[in-house]
C-alpha cells in the first residue's frame, strides 16, 4: 500500500509539508472511481495511450469512453508517440499556482504528420528558467503524483497517482 507523500508547496511558508485535500488537481485513477483508469495504468508502465474507435477507426485525445464522431463505445487502447517538437510555450517565473514549483512552462507541441495525435497543450518539468527554446524535442515523462486515500465500501483505499508531462530530450 502506497505512503502518502507530502506535497512540495513552493513560495507559501504555513503550507510547507502539507498537502491540501480540497486543492488535489489531481484525478482519482483508480479503477472504482475512473473509467479511463487504463489510461493511467499505461503510464506506470511507460506508455502514453489513448482510445481509437473500433467502428470508425478515429482517435481521440484526451481518451474517452464513447467515441466523439459516432458515438460508438467500442474502443480500444493505442500508443501515442513519446517525442515531440515545441512549437511555441510559456514560461512562469514567479506567481506559479500552489504545487507547481516556478518555472511553470507549457508547451504546444507539434507530433508530426505521422502521428494520430497532432498536437498538444502540456506541461513541461526538469527544465530551468529561460532553457527551453522554440524546436525543442521534449519527450514523455511520467511522474508520481500524492496517493489520495478514499473510501470504498466502509475501506479506506490508498490509490497510487501518477501523471505526465514532457522534459527537454537533451
Ligand atoms: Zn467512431
Amino acid at each position: 500500500m502506497a505512503e502518502l507523500q507530502e506535497a512540495t508547496i513552493v513560495g507559501t511558508p504555513a503550507l510547507d509539508g502539507r498537502y491540501i485535500t480540497e486543492m488535489d488537481m489531481w484525478p482519482l485513477e483508480c479503477q472504482e472511481f475512473n473509467r479511463l483508469y487504463q489510461f493511467y495504468d499505461n503510464l506506470r508502465e511507460g506508455r502514453f495511450t489513448t482510445t481509437k474507435c473500433k467502428k470508425c477507426g478515429h482517435i481521440a485525445f484526451p481518451p474517452g469512453v464513447i467515441c466523439p464522431k459516432c458515438w460508438s463505445d467500442e474502443l480500444e487502447w493505442v500508443d501515442l508517440p513519446q517525442r515531440a517538437k515545441v512549437v511555441t510555450f510559456t514560461e512562469t517565473q514567479a506567481g506559479a499556482p500552489i504545487g507547481f514549483p516556478p518555472p511553470l512552462i507549457l508547451a504546444w507541441l507539434n507530433f508530426g504528420k505521422d502521428s494520430p495525435l497532432k498536437h498538444l497543450l502540456v506541461r513541461i518539468i526538469n527544465c530551468a528558467e529561460g532553457e527551453l527554446k522554440d524546436g525543442d524535442e521534449v519527450k514523455l515523462v511520467v511522474f508520481e503524483v500524492p496517493a489520495h486515500p478514499i473510501e470504498i465500501k466502509r475501506e479506506t483505499k490508498v490509490c497510487d497517482r501518477v501523471y505526465y508531462a514532457f522534459e527537454r530530450v537533451k
